[in-house]
């Protein structure tokens, strides 16, 4: 299986926590109808997208990026020792599977400069923080902590309305650590990295590009979590806060970079997780690379 990529003066490293059944296709997607599943069932499940009761798979990762002048993590999954009572697979879990895939990678947490999220959603926050003496603190001590202010800000709202645990426990401690810097669509970190506003799953959502002055590389986060979506750009998941606006930003992030030289990294495709966006008919493929 493919975990490292170079591209232009960028290396990039996949950091898989889990690559599982998630949750019923037919569920998980609402506008996906049972015909349109039966035509697509068979190189779903030879790709690993689909179980064989029908369950999608996503992979759970985080990327390292490593620039000529900084380490970059982003999205970091799903987190140890945290209280997700509704997602058994993520409850209270404390096994090493992601340490060690960063320590496979020739990672410590000590390289990190930077952790950019594409929205603060579970399973790209967790291991933000880690329980240390019973309390949250910053898993990666050395690194800035970049988050979209739109996106921060809905959170904020929500928490302080009801508690959002993810939020609560790897989220706010950063804050509190004051490693944390709320950033703007227009931000860049040098020349190598640049903000794609991509609402819709959330209201703050951003993909994130990167490359000396060209997108050599994109991480797509959570506008997209099946390949069935690149074919019916159309299908929203259940979990889109905005399914409609999902369903125009990913159709016009797939245009975007179909047949570019691009390379697309998603959050939660089956592995390889990484290909390049390839028109078909009129919509897409993410082919592997
Ligand atoms: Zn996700």
């Amino acid at each position: 299986m493919s975990l490292k990529y170079a591209v232009g003066d960028l290396t990039i490293q996949r950091i898989i926590e889990q690559e599982t059944s998630f949750v019923p296709a037919l569920e998980m997607l609402p506008g996906l109808t049972p015909e349109i599943l039966a035509e697509n069932r068979a190189w779903m499940r030879q790709a690993r997208a689909l179980d064989d009761q029908d369950v999608l798979m996503l992979c759970f990762q985080s990327y390292v990026v490593k620039t000529p002048h900084h380490t970059i993590l982003i999205d970091s999954c799903i987190g140890n020792d945290k209280p997700r009572p509704n997602r058994p697979k993520w409850n209270m879990k404390t096994d090493d599977t992601y340490m060690r895939a960063l320590d496979a990678a020739g990672v410590s947490v000590d390289d990190i400069d930077f952790v950019m999220c594409t929205h603060l959603h579970v399973d790209h926050v967790g291991w933000n923080t880690r329980l240390e003496n019973g309390r949250w603190v910053p898993t990666f001590p050395r690194a800035r902590y970049l988050f979209a202010k739109q996106e921060y800000d809905h959170w904020f709202a929500e928490n302080a309305k009801a508690e959002i645990p993810p939020f609560a426990d790897s989220v706010l401690p950063v804050v509190e650590a004051s490693r944390h810097e709320l950033i703007g669509n227009d931000h860049q970190i040098g020349d190598h990295v640049r903000i794609v506003p991509t609402p819709g799953h959330t209201p703050g959502h951003v993909a994130i590009a990167m490359g000396r002055g060209k997108d050599d590389a994109v991480f797509s986060g959570d506008l997209m979590h099946s390949p069935v979506q690149t074919l019916y750009p159309e299908l929203s998941i259940k979990f889109d806060v905005d399914p409609a606006k999902a369903a125009t930003t990913r159709r016009s992030f797939l245009e975007r970079y179909c047949d570019t030289d691009t390379l697309c990294c998603t959050a939660h495709f089956p592995s390889p997780s990484v290909g390049k966006i390839k028109r078909k008919g009129s919509a897409f493929v993410c082919a592997a690379v």
